[in-house]
């Protein structure tokens, strides 16, 4: 391999070197996978650093909150002992920090404003439907949303006419505007406005950033790239790293040609081109290559710097269950082999194809991580508390108002919920929304409650001195915020209240976790206070399907060894030893999704869709070093229905001589271990009997101890895998 030069003890290659010693001025670095894209950036960062630049003067967008982390960890280890670390986060991090400061200037929000998710996005999308007379059944919310927050990116909305739903979408802004809220699209798309929009504002953030650097660029959208250039009007040091055939992004709006459009906007960009992949062995990279050769983006080869390695190995199997048993199994032989199981990584399409890998994990003990997993926070308990949260810190957040209403219920069904929000809005009339009654406020008023009877009134009244008592804890952390607010309804049964299987000492655990997570931030930014903490958590769920796990989990993961397991998207930018590409099947991988798109019979060219499926796959394989495993099922649950599966097409593109077919009846004799363990009393290539299977021949060991297995060849019945201590084998 070439290498010329070392910083830190390690050798960047030519044109590694131009892109880390470039001086100012906008750069792109266009290389393919696993060229040292991330290096370059953050060797670029600690060269900056050693040469004097401050810090604070340094700022670094990636994609996701875990590729930031492991960024800043390697300038951490570059630039050691400073007290000050560059600013390396995501762009919904950087707009966040840029609302939270600046919100006095956008009219209708404040400071704490709330973060919408995706679910309270979707509940406001549904009552707008209905308020305009579109039956919800026919219009899907998450389509509608989809609609109109395409238009809403967009630099020019009259490009995307939202027909049916121009007055959803209207109905859908003021909603949030009117309840200080922001959804997360609206973090970046009202950062952007206001900084184009105010000079000075523009100024003093553009002023501030000496240095811009975007990793991931491919998959920025058109909101991020005018976000990106305004950060650097000043400067106009922005030094962006991508590569077009891993764009992944454009069904939420990634713009393909935005390297271009760096190009376009950054007048006398330099672009430098990588040229060697340093992660994968010769194999692994070629048949990448075969699936990209005829639709790249932008024409070139990288040139491996590894030996060919270890053929791709494929599997089919009966069905989902069997193929994490399969899974497993290579696993536990890996294991066994001596490989550390968080360098491997196990990939799929879809969440839906988590739980049977998951569930046979758990049950055969091998420890895993799954990495984007927000389920805690969907937690119903959670959910409340957050929603009292936010309530407490966002009084006009009538989204919190309603879910925390009901946590627990208090005899105010959805008619007085309808009456209450009736009254309320009639009040407000025309009022500008800073000066407007909250929903909070208004049920102190009698004039209000007395518009109610019984049950319904004392469930308003008793919620409101509640809220009355929970007020003054806005100026409080998070941490202790949350503690009082679990004080103040355990004694009104709320935890007992709740429906569903699970045990009350469960969902105490999860609220110990919340605490915990509490807790962890309140550490490390002391000066942040609840609206701190919300956006923290918002940031981390709501990047659905690349979120990162809570970032306290993910640090107790990462300290245990543990397989990785992961959606395609969020794999981008990280590398394994070993992967396991999961559900190789049309309809997964392509995507039923894209599936839905005629093709182009006549013209050859394949469609957007599948094109961006065929990138997901190709992110896939070169997140491998030495090894990638694909595993499909001949039958499939799909929405509630088995069916049998075609392979993916993209599986028969890859080069037959790069392949393996691995027939999952001789996995068990994958060599796990030709040595017995103590005690076996048989021995590789004995021959045996077993009272059921009859005549065969041991292969193979696996396990020790309680564990210890052993594989035999049976003539009438396939391998088996038996344990010792149980079983009836006999030497013959
Ligand atoms: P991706 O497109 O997948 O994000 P990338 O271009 O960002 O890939 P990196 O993750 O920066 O690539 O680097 C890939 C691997 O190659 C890393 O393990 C990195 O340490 C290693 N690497 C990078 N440059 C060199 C080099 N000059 N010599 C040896 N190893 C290198
Ligand atoms: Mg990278």
């Amino acid at each position: 391999p070439p290498a010329t030069g070392a910083i830190g003890g390690a050798h960047l290659d030519h044109e590694q070197r131009a892109a880390v010693h470039r001086g100012g001025g906008p750069t792109l670095v266009v290389a393919g996978p696993g060229s040292g894209k991330t290096r370059v950036i953050t060797e670029r960062i600690a060269r900056l650093l050693r040469e004097g630049t401050p810090p604070d003067r340094i700022a670094c967008m990636t994609f996701t909150r875990r590729a930031a982390g492991s960024m800043a960890e390697r300038v951490e280890r570059l630039v050691p002992g400073r007290r000050h670390q560059p600013w390396i986060t995501t762009f919904h991090s950087v707009a966040l920090r840029i609302l939270r400061q600046e919100a006095d200037s956008i009219e209708g929000l404040t400071r704490s404003f709330s973060i919408y998710d995706g679910a309270a996005q979707a509940r406001v999308i549904r009552k707008a439907l209905s308020a305009c007379g579109l039956e919800v059944r026919l219009h899907p919310a998450h389509d509608v949303l989809d609609r109109i927050q395409r238009a809403r990116r967009a630099e020019n909305p009259a490009t995307h006419p939202l027909g049916p739903y121009t007055e959803v979408a209207q109905l859908y802004e003021e909603h949030l505007a009117k309840a200080n809220a922001v959804d997360f699209d609206g973090l970046l798309i009202h950062s952007a406005r206001l900084l184009a929009r105010e000079a000075e504002v523009r100024e003093r953030w553009a002023g501030r950033f000496e240095h811009l650097l975007i990793d991931e660029f491919q998959d920025t959208n058109e909101v991020q790239l005018r976000l990106a250039s305004l950060l650097g009007s000043v400067h106009g040091n922005v030094f962006a790293v991508g590569d077009p055939d891993q764009s992944i992004y454009a069904w939420r709006g990634a713009t393909p040609d935005v390297m271009l459009r760096f190009q376009a906007l950054f007048e006398g960009c330099a672009t430098i081109k990588l040229q060697h992949n340093y992660r994968s062995s010769a194999n692994i990279l070629e048949a990448a290559d075969a699936l990209m050769a005829e639709h790249q983006k932008l024409p070139r080869r990288l040139l491996p710097t590894r030996e060919s390695g270890e053929a791709i190995l494929s599997m089919a199997l009966k069905d989902a269950h069997h193929e994490a048993r399969a899974i497993g199994k290579v696993i536990q032989n890996l294991k066994t082999d001596g490989q550390s199981l968080s360098g491997i990584g196990v990939l799929y399409r879809t969440h839906m194809q988590q739980r049977a890998i998951e569930s046979l994990f758990a049950r055969w003990k091998i420890a895993f991580h799954v990495v984007g997993a927000t389920e805690f926070l969907e937690r119903r308990e959670i959910q409340d508390l957050l929603a009292y949260l936010r309530l407490i810190d966002n009084p006009r957040d009538e989204d919190a108002f309603w879910r925390a209403i009901q946590a627990p219920k208090r005899g105010v069904g959805e008619l007085s919920a309808k009456r209450l929000q009736a009254v309320v809005d009639e009040a407000n009339m025309d009022v500008f929304w800073k000066d407007r009654t909250t929903l909070p406020e208004a049920i102190q008023s009698t004039r209000v409650t007395g518009g109610f009877k019984g049950r319904t009134r004392e469930g308003l009244e008793s919620f409101s001195r509640l809220l009355e008592d929970l007020a003054p804890l806005a100026s409080e952390t998070a941490a202790r915020a949350l503690r009082a607010i679990i004080d103040a309804l355990e004694p009104l049964g709320w935890i007992d209240a709740m429906p569903g299987g699970e045990g009350r000492g469960d969902r105490r655990s999860s609220l110990e976790e919340l605490l915990s997570a509490a807790d962890d931030f309140h550490e490390r930014y002391p000066d942040d206070g609840i609206s701190g903490f919300l956006g923290d958590v918002a940031i981390v769920r709501d990047l659905e399907p690349d979120a990162d796990g809570e970032p306290h989990r993910d640090a107790r993961a990462a300290a245990r060894d543990a397989v990785q397991l992961m959606t395609l998207h969020a794999a981008k930018g990280l590398e394994f030893k070993t992967v396991f590409i999961t559900g190789l099947e049309e309809e997964l991988l392509p995507h039923l999704r894209a599936l839905h798109v005629p093709e182009n019979g006549e013209l050859e060219e394949e469609s957007d869709e599948i094109a961006e499926e065929r990138r997901l796959f190709f992110v896939g394989l070169t997140r491998a070093k030495d090894q990638v495993f694909l595993t499909r099922a001949r039958s499939r649950v799909m929405y509630g229905n088995a069916r049998p599966s075609r392979t993916s097409r993209f599986h028969h593109e890859l080069p037959t001589d790069l392949v393996d077919i691995l027939d999952p009846e001789h996995l068990d004799a994958l060599a796990i271990e030709k040595d017995a363990p103590p005690g076996a009393g048989f021995a590789v290539g004995d021959a045996v009997s077993h009272g059921h299977y009859g005549p065969g021949r041991v292969v193979a060991f696996a396990g020790r101890d309680f564990d210890a297995r052993v594989l035999v060849h049976f003539e009438d019945h396939g391998v088996k895998e038996l344990f010792l201590q149980h079983t009836s084998l006999r030497r013959e």
